[in-house]
């Protein structure tokens, strides 16, 4: 292990600090006091945050992070924070941090404490943007200086690379560190000399450790490991006085009295070099929880969801696909705590923020994402909706991503919601929308201009060994003695269906009908197929008689009959 603190006198340090930082308030306990008072909270009250940087993206990986977040918050009557972490200039979008909270609030996650979309901030712990927080990060540094446990480090690039390419010639370990860590013990008057001449610096950590240390490492998801330590020393501020977010973290962590750092597993590897940060800066190293990111199965192997491959991994494509906000949750938290499926399955009513989130049930590989998987709870979370609830959302929806849909909606929101809600209330209801976007599709039929436009083509569907006479003759008698009675229920009408069918030659079920086809006309099916493909366009509908319900006796007929007249002049 090498020494920890600078060989500098302790006059030298501070004078160093002086010259560094010279205007930074020096009263850390007085900062502290402002920024990161002790708050009171109930007994086990966690406090979280969400700490993205606003890049423009959202990945549903960091969602299900900040669901998480947000969630252990919540149900422990805790606090959520949003920070956002903008010290790397580069990688910044302009209005990334509205993006982050529209993209939160769309899941219905909303932070106690950070940035607000007019620009204020919530929360006596702020600011929540690192870049307001830069003497913060000052004062801190000074400090280190002055305790001989961090240094400025003048060496340019090219110095560097040089470095690098010398110890990949020794073959040994690559970074900053004992000897090649040239500014480790810069004299004052050297450090005040390259300063008055304008040099570039950044400032270092002196790291305490020598490569092939190893440390003991507690994570709440992976247990007790042993890490490599750290042994370079890291920049903590860059030349442009920013801090790195290994510098950052720790001090508005601590400051924010943040009880569980959770955070993407790709920071592992640096957590040891986090431990020696809090150490130097005298805090404690809080409870952290490395999670797992999202991943897609791929052929035969799993891989990381990826921004460039798939659409899936931005948070927008489900704002934009329809899906309702409570399915991603429920999704989300049944990806994060295996127990949540039960629980649903026991309390089918309840919200999902009665679930209790356990920590200790986090997943260490990664989590697969599953579409289907997504699809078949979000058909549930829908069947929960009701009708006025489903309308709504569907019309949200619509004006914002198919105005030509809306435009139907519009035109007859009555009629529109009842054709959505088609079997919804039956005994089992109709499950089959997992996201808004289906809707068109699924019953776009109803509307006259979209049922236009799948004629004649949808016509094709009609079982192609009926004879366009038996075609006709089912036609004829859907339009006249089959027609629904009033008041007649769907069993009356179906059982005077296939008496009607069987004795026009049809027979009574498909297995027969295929030993001996000579024998018969069709299946039974197939005279309701024509029905079927005649009202709606497919094959695959919902219950014909509620169907001939919605449309009304008139727009039966009229259907009938354009499908009448096709048939006729062929
Ligand atoms: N800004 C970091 C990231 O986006 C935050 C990591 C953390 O939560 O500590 O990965």
């Amino acid at each position: 292990m090498t020494q920890p603190q600078s060989p500098l006198p302790a006059a030298d340090r501070a004078a160093l600090a002086e010259l560094l930082y010279p205007a930074v308030e020096t009263d850390l306990a007085a900062l502290r006091a402002r920024h990161g008072a002790p708050r009171e909270l109930p007994e086990g009250a966690m406090v979280t945050r969400f700490a993205p940087s606003p890049t423009g993206f959202i990945h549903i990986g960091s969602t299900m992070a900040a669901l998480l977040c947000w969630k252990l918050a919540q149900q422990s009557d805790g606090v959520f924070i949003l920070r956002i972490e903008d010290t790397d200039q580069n990688r910044e979008v302009a209005d990334g941090v509205r993006l982050i909270i529209e993209g939160l609030a769309q899941m219905g996650v909303h932070a106690a404490e950070g940035p607000r979309l007019d620009g204020s901030e919530a929360g006596a712990h702020g600011p929540y943007q690192q870049s307001h927080r830069l003497g913060i990060y000052h004062a801190y540094a000074r400090d280190l200086v002055a305790r001989g446990r961090a240094y400025p480090c003048f060496m340019a690039s090219e110095e560097l690379d040089e470095i690098r390419e010398a110890q990949r010639a020794e073959e040994a370990p690559v970074g900053i560190w004992g000897t090649w860590a040239r500014c480790r013990d810069l004299p004052v008057a050297e450090v005040e000399r390259r300063l008055g001449a304008g040099e570039p610096w950044v400032l270092r950590l002196r790291s305490p450790a020598s490569p092939g240390d190893r440390v003991p490492f507690a994570d709440r998801v992976r247990g007790e490991l042993d890490l490599s330590a750290n042994y370079t020393d890291a920049v903590l501020l860059k030349s442009d006085g920013f801090p790195t977010y290994h510098f950052a973290h720790p001090i508005d962590d601590t400051l924010m009295g943040i009880t569980l750092i959770i955070r993407g597993d790709e920071w592992l590897g640096t957590a040891p070099l986090h431990v020696q940060i809090f150490e130097a800066l005298g805090f404690d190293f809080p409870p952290i929880a490395h999670i797992a990111p999202v991943a897609k199965q791929d052929g035969e192997s799993r891989r990381k969801l990826s921004k460039r491959h798939d659409p899936e991994a931005a948070v927008s494509w489900y704002a934009e696909a329809g899906y309702p906000p409570g399915s991603v949750i429920e999704y989300l938290l049944n990806l994060l705590d295996s127990a949540f499926e039960d629980w649903r399955a026991a309390n089918p009513d309840a919200p999902y923020t009665d679930f209790e989130l356990s920590v200790d049930r986090l997943s260490r590989a990664s989590s697969l994402f599953d579409l289907v998987k997504l699809g078949s709870v979000s058909k549930e979370v829908v069947s929960r909706y009701s009708p006025e609830q489903l309308l709504g959302a569907v019309t949200a929806w619509a004006a914002e991503h198919d105005p030509d849909f809306h435009g139907v909606i519009a035109a007859d929101p009555a009629f529109a919601g009842r054709a959505m809600n088609i079997g919804r209330e039956g005994d089992p209801p109709r499950k089959d929308i997992a996201c808004w976007s289906e809707v068109p599709e699924l019953y776009g039929f109803f509307f006259e201009s979209r049922y236009a436009a799948m004629l004649p083509a949808a016509y094709a569907q009609i079982p192609e060994h009926l004879p366009d006479a038996a075609v006709l003759g089912a036609l004829s008698a859907f339009g006249g003695e089959l027609a629904v009675q009033p008041g007649e229920s769907s069993r009356d009408w179906f059982g005077r269906v296939k008496a009607h069918a069987l004795a026009s030659g049809y027979a009574s079920n498909s297995k027969k009908y295929n030993k001996r086809p000579d024998e018969f006309v069709g299946a039974i099916g197939d005279f309701m197929a024509v029905l079927r493909v005649v009202l709606t366009g497919s094959l695959r509908s919902p219950d014909l008689h509620e169907v001939m319900d919605i449309l009304g006796a008139d727009e039966v007929a009229r259907r009938l009959e354009l499908a009448r007249s096709h048939y006729g002049n062929r």
